[in-house]
């Protein structure tokens, strides 16, 4: 059998590296469009952006690797199409016939329109090395950062730019930073951290056009010599949805990984899945490895549902935020000095922690085990490791 797989980033790499373990003989390809064989995307704005991160402990694998284990990358190479009748991949370079094809086709900046000045030079984003080369020779001692974008992104670049000693103000529209990943209540040691820092943050403000400076909806004009866009992505689509497969929020699979058609699989950022509370489609590396080797069983006849065990991470200053579980529709917040815990309907649904290991490493463990100490118990205990 000889497997395509498309899009060459962390659950590309995972996929093929799962396939050879699980014992595939046949044909692996991965095809990329960016120049680079497949590395490690959360460094690109923590230590790489810093400077403290080489390229060659980016990469997930040493070059020798992928001719090692017979896996053929086809790099710099841009697929225009999928004809699902013939079963090849059409490239700009090319067509790639499969058997099986697997999307791990990632997700795409939101940009700001062009209107709002969004394709200046000086207005990046951070999501690949291309963004990041055209970034860091503006990152330099006393320049004037303006972040639009509170979420992962924003601040974790924030964070970096404030150690480069560049002067650095976040703008959030919505009313609090975080807001799509976190309660108030980690929003509030994170903003603290920022704050502590000198990082300035304007909460409840949107942008209305970037020249010069920024100008924000309440009328004032924010300096501005580079402005990183941190406002979310979207999910890579336009393939599938050319070739007629089905979408919803991403690329649509069922609880296996299988697209509307059965020769196509997709995982990593760009996949919608069936969740125990709807269809999830979740930006994260552990996902993106976790759903790829999942997939890559399948491929193989596995006939496993894909069971999703969330966790997250940001480094900010000297402060690591670690998350587990999922915290959508939680109904009750229990905190502790560090951490917060999530509840929905009595249940524990996930756990924030701020340098607090302990917190993230117990919480995990409960959630993946289905258990839920009353919120009580968690307020009031003194060793938590007892909850287990
Ligand atoms: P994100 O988590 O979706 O955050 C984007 C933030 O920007 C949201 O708070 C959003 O608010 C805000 N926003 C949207 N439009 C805006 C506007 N016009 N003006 C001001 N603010 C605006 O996405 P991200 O931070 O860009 O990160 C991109 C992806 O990379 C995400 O999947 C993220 O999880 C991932 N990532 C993860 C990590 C990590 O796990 N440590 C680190 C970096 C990146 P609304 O919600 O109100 O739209």
């Amino acid at each position: 059998m000889n497997i395509v797989i498309l899009g060459a980033g962390q659950a590309a790499a995972s996929m093929a590296a799962k396939l050879r373990a699980l014992g595939h003989a046949g044909g692996i390809t991965v095809i990329g469009d960016e120049p680079a064989p497949p590395y490690q995307r959360p460094p690109l704005s923590k230590a790489y952006l810093l400077g403290d991160m080489g390229l060659d402990r980016l990469t997930l694998r040493a070059p020798e690797w992928w001719d090692e284990q017979g896996i053929t990358l086809l790099l710099g190479r841009r697929a225009t199409g999928i004809d699902r009748a013939r079963r090849v991949v059409v490239t700009d370079a090319g067509e790639v016939p499969y058997d099986a094809l697997a999307l791990t086709l990632g997700a795409t900046p939101r940009r700001l329109p062009a209107a709002m000045g969004g394709h200046l030079p000086h207005v990046h984003v951070i999501r690949n090395l291309a963004d990041i080369a055209a970034v860091r020779p503006a990152l330099v001692a006393g320049a004037r950062l303006v972040v639009i974008g509170g979420g992962y992104i924003g601040l974790e670049a924030a964070a970096v730019a404030r150690k480069l000693g560049l002067e650095v103000t976040l703008v959030e529209a919505a009313p609090r930073i975080l807001g799509r990943v976190a309660a108030s209540e980690t929003a509030d040691m994170i903003r603290a951290l920022h704050v502590s820092h000198g990082v300035q943050i304007i909460e409840g403000v949107g942008i209305t056009a970037i020249a010069d400076g920024v100008a924000l909806a309440d009328g004032r004009t924010l300096p501005a010599d580079l402005v990183i866009c941190g406002i979310g992505v979207t999910p890579e689509t336009a393939l599938a949805e050319a070739a007629g497969l089905a979408l919803d929020n991403g690329i649509a699979t069922d609880a296996q990984g299988r697209t509307s058609d059965p020769a196509i699989w997709a995982a990593g950022d760009c996949a919608s899945f069936p969740g125990p509370d709807g269809r999830l489609r979740l930006e994260s590396v552990g996902n993106a490895i976790d759903m790829a080797e999942a997939v890559a069983a399948n491929i193989l006849g596995a006939a496993t549902d894909y069971v999703p065990k969330p966790w997250f991470w940001s480094d900010q200053f000297d402060a690591k935020l670690q998350i587990a579980g999922l915290n959508a529709g939680y109904d009750r917040v229990v905190t502790r000095p560090g951490s917060v815990w999530y509840y929905r309907d009595g249940r524990l649904i996930a756990v924030d922690a701020l340098n607090d290991a302990r917190a993230y490493m117990i919480g995990k463990r409960l959630i993946e085990g289905g258990k839920s100490p009353a919120p009580e118990t968690v307020a009031q205990a003194t060793d938590l490791k007892a909850l287990l």
